[in-house]
């Protein structure tokens, strides 16, 4: 039966194919897709650990045993014997090597999402008392799960689409076609770890329950290019495993089990964003200048340095925005070391840096805290803390110099091979400033006592506080530059948390309060001579860019993806007549009214 979830879009497009769930369990598990030589060994530390957890169940049954009834309830035996059946049982065993052979999901991936299919059996069960077995059952799957932890392997780049083989042609049509449709990911959520994972795979479009518009869930899902719509709330309840989707971007709506007439209809809208992309394309190569001949820079916004291939082929004039945490994140479930050292992070800005092939890179130095936890659940999650407000970005480099030391001379040294402007986020306060800037001076002195090789870096802030857009002579005084980050500005201007879609329809990037703070950002920048930027969302959504030329703004960076269709807007625009426009959008009580696409 068709039905329709409706959530907030984030990234455009159409995605129409079958549903892979990623369910989330109380353990954090990494998911990724294993390459089929690795299916042997994906199944054996399955069987290994359930070996184990035997065991473990087996010294458990014999010390109960050995209890009198009032040291070990009766129940307690029972229990354990109902673990070893489940332990054992076949839907579960079986079922897990099937996602592991099948669909050359890693090992716990194939675990929880088998545990997710057999919950909701049980779920549907009549007899309570079987119904609770369920807990049972995430009892044993976590036991297993702790028992894979650290036997993890190596990461396949990519998932590799399994070959057809004459069973799968003896099989009916439906599987058969499941087989060949492209995949879209449905998650209760997903952590910007496991979305990079998920950036080097193969699906089509995907959908969260939870999130807002810039969520770094979000973020990522737009530099990934594919349809996608965030906070659309129970729609990992209401989703099979290959229960045929589509993923309308647009509108922010899954339909799940279309019918014939809807999926034609989406397949014509789908073909139409292909044309559209394709005309968009021939401007690749023409300079971003208004009709009125002012030059615009459009930058990328990147999380890896192999995401400079992307910016390049999109025609970026640089790097406006390299979010470094995304090197530093899901690092422990690969069993790597919890930070990159200096070394592996100056091969990794060098990379980013020899990617734009001569163009200037900005490094924002780390930005983790909030919603974008190093490893693991986000502190939200685990302390019902609201983090945006907490230790995140620079406030947690500060409290760590000597990590921070090590990614401001691994920067430094890469500054020896180009153009490189450093840029931190979140200041507020001159104090952290001054923190920062001292900070800076000594990573420098640390290189020349060891005589390593280093460059000279532009300087720059990023503006993502209102307290920081209320001083900005403060931060001009000690800065070459500031990139205004809108995501941030917003949430901490209107008291909206950025990634609860709760709140999600009050995140209004056009409030007259927020376009005021962008808007002094900018004309002070310009006032003084000095460099400035947009580098949230809001630079690359094309309802805006009129708005942000009126108001002087001359360099943009967002996803490769989006640069081509904002080129278009400015290549339509003239600024001599869309400054005085932009000053009267900024008195109005609701500017969104005027903001519209050409
Ligand atoms: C922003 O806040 O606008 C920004 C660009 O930084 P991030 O989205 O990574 O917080
Ligand atoms: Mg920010």
């Amino acid at each position: 039966m068709t039905f329709v979830v409706h959530g907030l879009p984030v990234a455009r497009g159409i995605a129409i194919g079958r549903a892979v769930l990623v369910v989330s369990s109380r353990i954090d598990v990494a998911h990724y897709f294993i390459k089929p030589e690795q299916i042997e060994t994906e199944i054996d530390r399955v069987r290994m650990a359930r070996n184990a957890v035997a065991e473990e169940l087996q010294k458990l049954q014999a010390s109960v045993a050995l209890m009198g009834p009032n040291d070990a309830p009766h129940e307690l035996a029972a229990l354990l014997e109902v673990h070893q059946m489940l332990l054992q049982d076949e839907v579960l065993t079986g079922g897990v090597k099937h996602w592991i052979v099948e669909r050359l999901y890693n090992a716990e991936w194939a675990l929880t999402t088998q545990l997710e299919v057999v919950a909701r059996q049980f779920d549907e069960m009549e007899d309570e008392y079987l119904r609770e077995r369920k807990a049972d059952l995430e009892q044993v799957v976590e036991r297993l799960l702790h028992r894979m932890k650290g036997t993890a392997a190596v990461l396949a780049p990519t998932p590799p689409r399994r070959k057809r083989t004459a069973e799968d042609d003896d099989q009916d049509l439906t599987a058969a076609d499941a087989f060949d449709a492209p995949l879209v990911l449905i998650a209760h959520d997903l952590s910007p770890a496991d979305m990079l994972q998920f950036k080097k795979s193969v699906f089509a479009g995907f959908v969260t329950d939870v999130g807002g518009r810039t969520s770094h869930t979000a973020i990522v899902a737009r530099s990934m290019d594919i349809p996608a719509v965030v906070g659309a709330r129970s729609a990992s309840q209401l989703v099979r495993q290959d229960d045929w989707v589509i993923i309308d971007g647009d509108a922010g709506v899954m339909i799940v089990d279309p019918s014939p007439i809807i999926l034609a209809e989406y397949g014509f809208k789908q073909r139409q964003g292909d044309l559209e992309r394709g005309r968009l394309s021939r401007l690749r190569h023409k300079p971003a200048v208004t009709l009125d001949g002012q030059r615009v820079d459009l930058l990328a916004n990147i999380e890896m340095p192999e995401d400079t291939l992307g910016a390049v082929k999109a025609g970026a004039v640089g790097v406006g925005l390299f979010r470094s945490e995304f090197l530093f994140m899901g690092r422990e479930s690969h069993n790597l070391a919890r930070l990159p050292d200096e070394e592996e992070q100056y091969q990794a800005y060098r990379r980013a840096v020899d990617g734009m092939k001569g163009m200037p890179v900005t490094i924002r130095t780390i930005d983790v805290g909030a919603d974008k936890p190093l490893d693991g659940k986000s502190q939200r999650e685990e302390f019902h803390l609201n983090p945006a407000l907490g230790l995140r970005a620079i406030r947690w480099s500060l409290a760590d110099p000597a990590m921070f030391l090590t990614q401001l001379r691994a920067i430094l040294r890469a500054a020896a091979h180009g153009e490189i402007h450093l840029l931190i986020p979140m200041l507020a306060h001159v104090s952290e400033i001054r923190q920062t800037l001292s900070l800076i001076d000594f990573a420098r002195a640390e290189l020349d006592n060891r005589g390593a090789v280093h460059g000279n870096v532009k300087l720059g802030a990023m503006i993502e506080i209102p307290a920081a857009a209320l001083t900005l002579k403060t931060f001009l005084k000690y800065f070459d530059f500031l990139s205004i980050g809108t995501n941030d500005l917003i949430q901490y201007t209107l008291a909206i948390d950025r990634a609860d879609e709760s709140v999600a329809h009050l995140y209004d990037p056009a409030h007259p309060a927020v376009l005021r703070l962008v808007a002094d950002t900018i004309a002070e920048c310009r006032r003084q001579g000095k460099g400035v930027s947009v580098c949230g969302e809001m630079a690359g959504d094309v309802v805006f860019t009129r708005l942000l030329l009126g108001l002087g703004l001359r360099s943009f960076s967002m996803h490769p993806s989006q640069i081509l269709a904002v080129k278009q807007e400015v290549l339509r625009a003239d600024t001599s007549k869309l400054e005085g426009w932009a000053q009267e959008v900024l008195e109005m009580e609701n500017p969104a009214a005027a903001l519209v696409r050409t």
